[in-house]
This record gives structure tokens, C-alpha cells and sequence, in this order.
């Protein structure tokens, strides 16, 4: 099918669409609409964020939501699934071919739901208590009282080593609010306060010391490739399980950008995933395993998930076999080297990066040389129409609500079509923004670390210049609504 053709089919279904939902709740269509327009019309650097193709959208819009799914493919706990095992099978033979992974598990409903999945899933596998040993119990349902309140000393408190929210690790990496920080004894490896890049020695080092259960590598905002091979080695040295996050650069395994050691499929027991990054799928989540965690992953939904949403699982499938050819692994080596033009148009222009550059999909600005926080960049660059997130830097002084970062990932505007020369005016046109915004001053005079003021003119100069580069690369080209 030709590319007109196809827009013009997908006009027509969404234009089809909105009518029928109109007629229901004009306002949910008129939101939906004025998404459109405002997606289109800003400037999308949010690095966990991207546009997935019309057939995977209207894949989600069926009636598969309406099914229940609870169990496995083939063995459901729910009547009349045989259409589900039919995505669920496809959706999980694609994600295996896609990464090499012996085994995928594609129901979970998101990155932390996938994270739980794992969690469990190696409790289950790894913890052997003394009390089910003593009992040789079969049946749980058989222990006293007395039994369980054994068995709850045993299988709670064991030990989590992930990285620190601040040096880019996730939440639910043990950061201490979250509830991995709550039912694992956890440590966090940062990274070198010299550098910004991750120190392996430091990381064996304090696995030796802690003996962790669980050995956790990934992130949410850090600018650099992983050694998984590394990880691995650490985790075999201590007998630890390895559970690799991918969260963020899946696209980027997926598309063969990231090889051998710095792929962490074949390295990883566990490896966990959303499906809507830089993988460019429905909004959900995956987990990889080898075969000897694949039962206790499988038993995922309903001990940690509710039931699996069949509509995003038949989404993923056709997200995945995008994800299988040539043109999305051209797209994923773009992403990489639009970052790198994007770091170097930030350097080129005095402006500070942690770690001094990427070489993945993310690249994370130091705002504070601007004497700004990154509440006040990012509402700044909003104005201009430019649309990033604050995000914390090691060892950060603003705290993880005001800030001393902008966090900016290439994705998405990769999949409109932005280039190099593109990536190198979104730089020009940051800088602009925050070297013309000053810090505000609270009510009581003081300095304030939310307010600002951008100088006159500047969000109409950015927004000019950006506009013109959004109206040469369109998303969604062709798709029109009446
Ligand atoms: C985004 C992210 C998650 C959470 O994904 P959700 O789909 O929002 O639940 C988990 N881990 C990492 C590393 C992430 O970047």
C-alpha cells in the first residue's frame, strides 16, 4: 500500500471514530482533536516519549478491551479466549525473535508492572525458606498461623542493589519511597562523582560487601551505553540475580544499535521493558526471562497484575513486527546519532552536559550554569513551546522536585524526520531560551527556585523557527481530520 493510501485510510477511520465518540461526549472528542494539534504543533523532547504508527493506535481501539484473560495462553481461567492466545502467542513470538530472549512474557500493563512481575517472580524462584523446607508443604493453604509468620520473616527482607535515582536509576530500583525501597533491604550504586559515568569497581565493590539477592542495572536518565557482560560478572561473583531494566533504550536493542555486551537480553536472568519508549509501541510493559524464571513470570497475572489488556497485547504485536525490520533499526541508529548531534550543538555552544555527552538516546542539560533550577528551564522552554522534563543530576542541590536538569531524549522527533542539521537548532533555540531567562523572586523577595522571566520576544523568535522545522517533518503526514 502506498503512503497516500494509507493516510487516507487512517483519516478516514479517525474522522469515522470521532463522530461516533462525539455523539457520546463531544468533549472527549474535542480533547482528542486538540491533542493532535498541540502534539504536532511543540517541539517533543521528552526522552521516554515518542509517536507509535497508526496501526499499532488503532489497533488499541477494539474489542479485545473487552475480554478477560486472566492465566496463560491455553490455560485461562476465563471461558471463549482463543482470539487472546492468539495475540498473546504472536505478541510473545515476535518480542522472542526481536531480542533473542528464550522466553517473553508481554501482559504486563507497564514498566512497573513489569517490575513487579520480575520482583516476584525471582522472590519465588530464589528465596528457599527454612519454614516450607521443614514442612516440605505442598499446599499452602495447609500452614498454621504460626508457620506464616515465619514464613513472612523469611521471604520479606532480602536484598536489593540498584541505581540511585539521582545518577538516573528508576523508582522502583529501590529508591526508598517506592515500594521496592520498602519490602527489599536496598543499597544504591551512583556514579563517579568525577566523570558521571557509571564505575563498575564501585558497583562490585559494594555487592561484595552487601550480597544482594537481586542486582538491578538500568536507567531513566543516564546519557551512556551499559556493560551488561559487567553486570553480569558482578552478579555471578556475589550469586546474585541480574535484572537489567531496559525501559528506556529497548528501541535501541531492538534495533541493533546496542550489540553484544552492551545488549542485555543474553546477559540478563530477567530483563524488564515498557513497549512505548524508544520501542515506539502501545503504552505497556514486558519481561524477558530464561527459562528457569519463565513459570514463576507466568504466573505474573493474577498473583501481581490484573488481567492482561488484550487490546495493548495485540498492539505490541504489531508494534513488534515494526520493530523487526530494516527501516526500524535505520530509525533506532538516528536516534542515536541525532543525540550526539544534539550534545554536540549543546557543547559547540558553552552549555553543560552530564558526562560531558551521550552516546544513546538521551542527552542531560546541567541548567545550573544559567542560574536556573530545572523547574524554571523547563517552564521556560514550555513558553517557547518546547516541551522537555526537569529531571535531577548527581548529587543534585535543588532535590528531585526543583532540580538542576533538563532531561531530553531524541525519539520522537527522530520519528517525525528531524536530522542533524534539525537536532543542531533545537540546541541553538535551548540555549536561547535559557541564557534569556532570569530567576524570579518569591512574594517575600527572596530568590525563588519555581518563578521566572523570559525576555521579551524569545518565545516567539523560538517558536517561529521551530515551527517552520515541525511544518517541514509532520506528524502523522497525510492525516487530516474533517
Ligand atoms: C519509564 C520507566 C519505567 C516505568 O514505566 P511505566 O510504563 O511508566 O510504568 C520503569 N523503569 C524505567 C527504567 C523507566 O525508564
Amino acid at each position: 500500500m502506498t503512503d497516500a493510501t494509507l493516510s487516507q485510510l487512517t483519516s478516514g477511520a479517525y474522522e469515522q471514530a470521532l463522530k461516533v465518540i462525539e455523539s457520546v461526549e463531544p468533549r472527549i472528542a474535542a480533547a482528542t482533536r486538540q491533542e493532535l494539534l498541540d502534539q504536532r504543533g511543540s517541539l517533543k523532547l521528552i526522552a521516554s516519549e515518542n509517536y507509535a504508527s497508526p496501526a499499532v493506535l488503532l489497533t488499541m481501539g477494539t474489542w479485545f478491551s473487552d475480554k478477560y484473560a486472566e492465566g496463560t495462553v491455553g490455560h485461562r481461567f476465563y471461558a471463549a479466549c482463543q482470539n487472546v492466545d492468539t495475540v498473546e502467542s504472536l505478541a510473545a513470538e515476535h518480542a522472542r525473535e526481536l531480542f533473542g530472549a528464550p522466553y517473553a512474557y508481554v501482559q504486563p500493563h507497564s514498566g512497573i508492572d513489569a517490575n513487579l512481575v520480575a520482583f516476584w517472580s525471582i522472590l519465588a524462584n530464589r528465596v528457599e525458606t527454612p519454614t516450607l523446607k521443614r514442612l516440605d508443604a505442598k499446599n499452602v493453604n495447609e500452614l498454621a498461623e504460626a508457620d506464616w509468620e515465619a514464613l513472612r520473616h523469611e521471604f520479606g527482607n532480602q536484598r536489593l542493589l540498584g541505581m540511585s535515582l539521582d545518577a538516573g536509576g528508576h523508582l522502583t530500583h529501590g529508591f526508598r519511597p517506592n515500594i521496592s525501597g520498602k519490602m527489599f533491604h536496598q543499597q544504591q550504586y551512583g556514579t563517579d562523582p568525577e566523570t558521571g559515568l557509571l564505575d563498575y569497581d564501585a558497583v562490585a565493590a559494594k555487592a561484595r560487601e552487601f550480597k544482594p539477592l537481586v542486582l538491578v542495572a538500568g536507567y531513566s536518565a543516564y546519557p551512556r551505553r551499559v556493560n551488561f557482560a559487567k553486570m553480569r560478572e558482578i552478579a555471578d561473583e556475589v550469586g546474585a540475580v541480574l535484572m537489567v531494566d531496559m525501559a528506556h533504550f529497548a528501541g535501541l536493542v531492538a534495533g541493533k544499535v546496542f550489540t553484544g555486551e552492551e545488549d542485555p537480553v543474553p546477559y540478563a536472568h530477567i530483563t524488564t521493558t515498557t513497549t512505548h519508549k524508544s520501542l515506539r509501541g502501545p503504552r505497556g510493559g514486558m519481561v524477558l526471562a530464561q527459562e528457569e524464571f519463565a513459570a514463576d513470570v507466568d504466573r505474573g497475572c493474577p498473583m501481581v497484575l490484573g488481567g492482561p489488556l488484550s487490546h495493548v497485547m495485540a498492539a505490541k504485536a504489531v508494534a513488534f513486527a515494526e520493530a523487526r525490520t530494516t527501516e526500524f533499526q535505520d530509525y533506532s541508529q538516528k536516534v542515536a546519532d541525532n543525540a550526539k548531534s544534539l550534545a554536540e550543538g549543546f557543547l559547540t555552544r558553552g552549555a553543560e552536559l552530564v558526562t560531558g555527552g551521550t552516546d544513546n538516546h538521551i542527552v542531560l542539560l546541567d541548567v545550573s550554569s544559567y542560574g536556573l533550577t530545572g523547574r524554571q528551564a523547563e517552564s521556560a522552554l514550555l513558553d517557547a513551546g518546547v516541551v522537555t522534563n526537569r529531571n535531577s543530576v548527581p548529587s543534585d542541590p535543588n532535590g528531585a522536585w526543583y532540580t538542576s536538569g533538563i532531561r531530553l531524549g531524541t525519539p520522537a522527533l527522530t520519528t517525525r524526520g528531524f536530522g542533524h542539521d534539525e537536532f543542531d537548532t533545537v540546541a541553538e533555540l535551548i540555549v536561547d531560551v535559557l541564557s534569556n531567562t532570569e530567576a524570579g523572586t518569591t512574594k517575600a523577595g527572596g530568590p525563588s527556585k519555581a518563578s521566572y522571566v523570559l525576555g521579551d520576544g524569545v518565545a516567539d523568535r523560538v517558536t517561529k523557527r521551530s515551527g517552520e522545522m515541525l511544518d517541514k517533518h509532520p506528524l502523522y503526514p497525510g492525516l487530516v481530520l474533517g
